[in-house]
């Protein structure tokens, strides 16, 4: 559920305006403009409340272009006909490049360094939305037009082989792509932070404050325990899932993501939902934030988690402080945020006893013929079965760290040149064998089944296990403030939500994500998440 897309979309919200001049999605279709030659204009002094003045302008206009894409993405995605997409295509790359020259400006970098020498005149508001913005303008004006625009066409040209690629098992075809894909992201790791290593320049995009000794420690911890706990599971008998896979009409399903959508609070008012091949959340600002789903027939738990995982984006976005709207500072903080509050509600919440117990009546409402043998344990135990598999995107709770663990270790090889793009294949089969016990029979069911490395990224993967972590040790501080389960053992999750809101929402960008963590997390530590899984597997398969 936790797609590439649900997640790119993510990143979208969460760096309003980043999103203009740095999206993968947008790379693909970006006409680049020239810089205007640089015009220093010494001499002149701008008055500070003159210089505030251009920079809410500055950031209204970013949100304003932002939001004309987001628009075009979300109606491409959602409701457009099929052959439509040259139209769009248009107006997306005139959009994005009329913007990129503009904030790319010498004007721009003239306001934001202005206000930066009066950093101590500004409020804490605005002086993070000056710090903020003077990092994306810096980095944009790092990377060289030319080099910026021929990794557009590459990242395009490799999406489409990719896909070719998977569908034919065919990784030879991809391979010169993957490898120029490496090659340049060596390159702008140097651009990002040339006193880095390029792995560490890159973990620190996704998430900042990241890098290998973070991570390192961090996944060794979660090998220690989980590779043992599975093992365990492996050993005891398989609860029966089969019900979850009996015909469940498209229709019903769509009322109950109404309920859903209403236990969760999502006031619809404000957030809509729709269809599309891959769920994501698309946020315009905390009053107006889309999330989409996918209806499976024969799959009743997979739309379900779908709308409680995207729902938990837009609590997020939903929960940030007004006063941070229409700014750099609007949505989410960072990937491993984001997906710590999606991660929340689908996992945390959505698969424990008392929430399941407490929709279960009102769900056999929907579906009384699917679910007339079935009790709440039984599809409690249903929906948390834990398998070793080969497809991230499918993995259960327990698994999917795993998953991701194995992105991680071929990344930094990648980076640091020990590894070879040819190599990857056996690599990735190899560390199948040894995290997860699982054969990977071909390459499209092996290191050919994500997007993320034909879109260019490396380094992204991290934040989805990250994420988990962040949400165990929020529920754990929850549980000592507040009755959790109380309440949503009767369906109310307001209290939940309260918690997260001021502990996480309201800051938006404000806080750096290090300070978020800190402020619901206390001191990150991935045993509070490891004994969450123990906990809960050891209940579930009476270890
Ligand atoms: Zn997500």
């Amino acid at each position: 559920m936790a797609l590439f897309w649900d997640c790119l979309m993510a990143l979208l919200a969460a760096f309003g305006l980043v999103c203009i001049a740095w999206p993968p999605i947008l790379w693909e279709k970006i006409e680049y403009y020239h810089r205007a030659k640089h015009k220093r204009n010494e001499g002149k002094t701008m008055e500070l409340n003159e210089a505030l003045n251009k920079l809410d302008a500055l950031q209204k206009k970013s949100y304003a272009y932002g939001a004309g894409l987001s628009a075009l993405y979300l109606d491409g995605d959602t409701v457009a006909p099929s052959d439509t997409e040259e139209g769009r295509s248009l107006a997306v790359s005139v959009l994005a490049g009329e913007w990129h020259e503009r904030f790319t400006s010498p004007e721009t970098g003239e306001l934001l360094d202005f206000l930066a020498a009066h950093k101590e005149e500004l409020d804490q508001v605005r002086r993070r939305q000056v710090e903020e913005l003077k990092r994306d303008y810096d980095k944009d004006r790092r990377i060289p037009a030319e080099e910026y625009m021929e990794f557009q066409r590459l990242t395009s040209e490799a999406n489409a082989v990719w896909k070719r690629a998977k569908a034919g098992n065919d990784f030879a075809l991809f391979l010169p792509y993957l490898e120029k894909i490496v090659a340049f992201n060596r390159k702008f790791a140097g651009y990002y932070d040339p006193d880095k290593a390029p792995y560490d320049a890159l973990l620190d995009e996704y998430e900042r404050g990241t890098s290998m000794a973070f991570y390192d420690p961090f996944f060794a911890a979660l090998r220690e325990r989980i590779v043992p706990l599975i093992r365990a599971v492996g050993e005891k008998e398989q609860p029966d899932d089969s019900f979850l896979r009996r015909r469940y009409p498209v229709e019903a399903q769509r009322k109950f993501s109404d309920y859903l959508m209403e236990v969760m609070g999502l006031d619809r008012r404000h957030v809509g939902i729709g269809e599309t091949e891959h769920p994501f959340t698309d946020s315009f600002n905390n009053k107006d934030v889309r999330i989409t789903t996918h209806y499976y027939e024969n799959d009743v738990a997979s739309s379900m988690y779908s709308v409680i995982h995207e729902g938990g984006h837009a609590k997020y976005d939903l929960g940030v402080a007004d006063e941070l709207q229409y700014t750099r500072l609007a949505g989410g903080v960072s990937m491993g945020l984001h997906e710590s509050q999606s991660r929340f509600y689908e996992n945390l919440i959505g698969r424990s006893l008392p929430f399941i117990r407490a929709i279960f009546p009102r769900m056999r409402e929907f579906f009384p013929e699917q679910l007339a043998d079935v009790t709440p344990e039984m599809f409690w135990r249903a929906v948390n079965k834990a398998q070793p598999s080969l497809i991230r995107t499918e993995a259960d709770e327990l698994t999917y760290p795993l998953h991701v663990m194995v992105r991680y270790e071929i990344e930094k090889r990648l980076i640091d040149g020990t590894l070879e793009a040819k190599d990857v294949p056996e690599t990735w089969n190899r560390l199948y064998k040894e995290y997860l016990g699982v054969d990977v029979p071909d390459d499209t069911h092996g290191c050919l089944q994500d997007s993320h490395w034909a879109g260019g990224s490396l380094g992204y993967f991290p934040t989805y296990a990250l994420g988990s972590a962040y949400g165990a040790q929020m529920l754990k501080n929850m549980e000592h403030d507040i009755d959790v389960w109380g309440p949503v053992g009767r369906g109310d999750l307001s209290q939940v939500t309260a918690w997260l809101k001021e502990k996480v929402h309201r800051f938006g960008g404000l806080l750096e994500p290090a300070d978020v963590v800190k402020n619901a997390c206390g001191t990150f530590d991935p045993t509070i998440y490891t004994d969450y899984l123990t906990r809960k597997y050891s209940e579930l398969y009476h270890l």
